[in-house]
């Protein structure tokens, strides 16, 4: 090891800091957020500098810097542009034994800052002995995706409630073996969630328990995929996924996803065909079971759980066997498809507001098809392939144009994506011609039109008008 990794307490320390450009600033808002007093010394300063100063929340010193700045000092940063002066500062500091950072200077530092993440009261540092900056800003963004915001909470709340559990497990082994299972299990998750007061039950209940055996109740992570490409799960999809024991998922989660997944994680294929009661009983038995056996279950859904995926059932039996359930949203398939394909949902020229619809509303009579066939309104139809001729049927009913722009959408996200452009009149030849078939999504609208840098993409107003009003 080249460098011993500390934590310095600076609180109320006085810190030197030589320069006052945006590199020093940055360093004195670490400082700062360190609790440390700082003293600045340049003889110009810029903007955020200032206002630090004008706060009173730092002492400048209009001058160039002179080792006498050094008293007092418990650790001093150089950050100016001068070699010259940073050198100064570092033998300055040299000659009273303070440790002295030189900004990007490994030679003349005797102290390195390193890459940060701050989830304070945690906090990673990492470093690679000076060898690569760039290196250590890539693992921090991999540990800052890694680590839940809440981390923080956690690690307050668990200070908090140390105290609680201590005296409820006074034999520490017994103690150890508890916290181990928190942090584990569904009270750790329920903190991260945002869910503080649930989690405080659950500890009560636990602790209860825990003078007993500190048996751990599993869990359900109620988890959205995503469309199918593997970046657009949500950092809080990624995280459960990384602690599940074992993952139920449906036929529309992608191979790529399922590669996500902790390794020694038991996956379940759970797919169904559209509507299958039968199948839903037992994944809701499934849940059920596995949750009472103490396991962490994420259950993954194609798209998000609660836009046309029955995630509202499956709460509801979890609930109703009081089973605790984290949801996490996933990008729908619409939204992900949308941006794949660029058609904006919604545009101020194009289209004003938008519906997501199930397609099987082609047979249905609930629903506004005057509303859908208004060009201005985006709707995108899920599970709309098999319908297409029915829905087109039901549009033309509506009023709406030949021209009524179309977009077939098949295996949005995914390297196979195939997008289909048409109107009223052929799309669905077109999707005979392409072979489209599911999953795949159907945008009607002038927003399915939309190509960039073709102003309003020859959509003209009157045509459509003359269209509709079948001239
Ligand atoms: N809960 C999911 C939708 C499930 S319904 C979500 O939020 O996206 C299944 C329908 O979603 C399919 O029939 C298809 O219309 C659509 N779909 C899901 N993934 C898709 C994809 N990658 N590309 C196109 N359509 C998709």
């Amino acid at each position: 090891m080249e460098y011993l990794p500390v934590f310095l307490n600076l609180r109320d320390r006085l810190t030197l800091v030589v320069g006052a450009g945006a590199v020093a600033a940055r360093k004195i808002d670490l400082l700062l957020k360190a609790q440390a007093r700082v003293r600045v010394v340049a003889p110009t300063l810029n903007a955020d500098v200032a206002s630090l100063r004008d706060a009173g929340r730092i002492q400048y010193i209009a001058a160039p810097f002179a080792p006498e700045y050094f008293s007092d000092v418990a650790f001093a940063i150089a950050a100016t542009d001068s070699t010259a002066v940073n050198q100064a500062v570092a033998n300055a500091g040299a000659a009273r034994g303070v440790f002295v950072n030189v900004v990007d200077e490994t030679e003349s530092s005797t102290a390195i800052m390193p890459a940060i993440v701050d989830r304070s009261p945690i906090v990673v540092a990492i470093g690679t002995s000076a060898l690569s900056p760039t290196l250590a800003r890539r693992l921090r963004a991999q540990l800052e995706a890694m680590l839940p915001e809440r981390l923080s909470d956690l690690a307050r709340w668990s200070g908090e409630v140390r105290e609680r559990v201590s005296r409820a497990l006074p034999d520490l082994n017994r103690r150890r073996r508890f916290w181990d299972q928190l942090f584990a299990g569904n009270i750790a998750s329920a903190v991260l969630a945002g869910r503080r007061r649930e989690a405080d039950t659950m500890l009560d209940e636990q602790l209860r328990d825990a003078g007993g055996s500190g048996a751990v109740t599993g869990e359900v992570y109620l988890i959205g995929a995503g469309p199918g490409d593997p970046d657009l799960l949500t950092l809080r999809a990624l995280q459960l996924l990384s602690q599940a024991d074992v993952v139920l998922y449906d036929r529309l989660v992608s191979r790529a996803v399922l590669e996500r997944v902790r390794r020694d994680a038991e996956c379940v294929f759970v797919g169904k065909e559209t509507g299958e009661p039968a199948q839903q009983q037992r994944i809701n038995e499934l849940l059920v079971q596995l949750a009472r056996a103490g396991k962490r279950v994420a259950r993954l859904k194609g798209g998000d759980p609660f836009v046309f995926g029955r995630g509202g059932e499956e709460l509801e039996v979890l609930a109703a066997h009081e089973i605790p359930c984290i949801v996490v949203p996933g990008i729908t398939a619409a939204l992900g498809a949308a941006a794949s394909a660029s058609l904006p949902l919604t545009h101020r020229r194009l289209a004003h507001s938008v519906t997501f619809v199930s397609g099987h509303q082609a047979h249905e009579s609930d629903s506004d098809w005057g509303f859908f066939a208004d060009p201005r309104h985006t709707v995108v139809f899920y599970m709309g392939v098999a319908q297409l001729p029915a829905i087109v049927q039901r549009l033309r009913a509506a009023g709406a144009a030949v021209t009524h722009p179309m977009a077939l959408i098949e295996q949005a996200t995914l390297p196979q994506e195939r997008v289909v452009r048409g109107r009223l009149g052929d799309i669905v030849a077109l999707a005979a011609q392409h072979r489209i078939g599911p999953p795949a999504l159907l945008i009607t609208g002038d927003a399915a039109a939309f190509a960039p840098g073709e102003p309003l993409n020859g959509l003209r107003r009157e045509d459509d008008a003359t269209a509709r009003a079948g001239v």
